[in-house]
C-alpha cells in the first residue's frame, strides 16, 4: 500500500507520538526530523511494514524478546568459558600447587575442614591477566569464598607473616 497522511495519524501511539521502533520500520530514522511525515507520503510498504507500523506493542514485545534471548547467549557463553578454564590442566596444576604450597587451610578463617577454593584475590572478571598468576592466588573456603564474590578484593596473606619469601600482590595505592 501507499502511505497517507490519514493512515499516519491514524497509527500514533496513545500518547500522540510514534515509536523508534515503529518508525525504523517504515524507514524513517531516530530521531525523526521535522517533514518525516510529509516526506513519506506516498511511499509504497509492504504488508508486513504496514502490520508493524500499526503494532507498536507487539514490536517492542518482539524487541525485548530479542534483546532477553541476547543476554541469555552471552551469559551461556560466560558460564561456558569460565566451565572451560575451571577444567584447564593449567588452572588444575597452579590450582594444586597453591594448595600444597598453602597446606590447604582456609586463609582468612583457618579452617580446613570445609570445601576449599583457590580463590584470585584480583577477581578473573576484572583481571583476566591474572588469572594464571600464581601470586595472585590465595585459599579460601567456600564460605569465605562465596562472602567474598567478585567485589572484594582482600589479600588475606598480606597481614599474616606465615609465608616468608612470597612475592605477595599489592594494590596499587
Ligand atoms: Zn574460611
Amino acid at each position: 500500500m501507499k502511505i497517507t497522511k490519514e493512515w499516519i495519524k491514524d497509527n500514533c501511539t496513545v500518547k500522540g507520538g510514534y515509536t523508534k521502533l515503529q518508525l525504523a520500520c517504515i524507514g524513517i530514522v531516530w530521531p525523526p526530523v521535522s517533514g518525516w511525515k510529509t516526506r513519506a507520503i506516498g511511499r509504497e510498504i509492504t504488508e508486513e511494514q504496514r502490520q508493524n507500523f500499526e503494532n507498536p506493542e507487539k514490536l517492542r514485545k518482539r524487541a525485548d524478546k530479542k534483546r532477553q534471548k541476547e543476554s541469555k547467549r552471552k551469559w551461556l557463553k560466560a558460564c561456558a568459558e569460565q566451565q572451560e578454564f575451571y577444567d584447564s590442566s593449567e588452572w588444575r596444576r597452579l590450582r594444586y600447587k597453591v594448595i600444597r604450597k598453602y597446606e590447604g587451610r582456609c586463609m582468612a578463617c583457618k579452617r580446613d575442614d570445609q570445601p576449599l577454593h583457590v580463590d584470585h584475590i584480583k577477581p578473573r572478571s576484572k583481571y583476566p591477566e591474572l588469572m594464571l598468576v600464581e601470586s595472585n592466588l590465595q585459599i579460601l573456603c567456600e564460605d569465605c569464598n562465596l562472602g567474598k564474590s567478585n567485589i572484594d578484593e582482600t589479600d588475606w596473606r598480606k597481614s599474616k607473616k606465615e609465608y616468608p619469601g612470597e612475592t605477595l600482590l599489592h594494590s596499587p595505592g
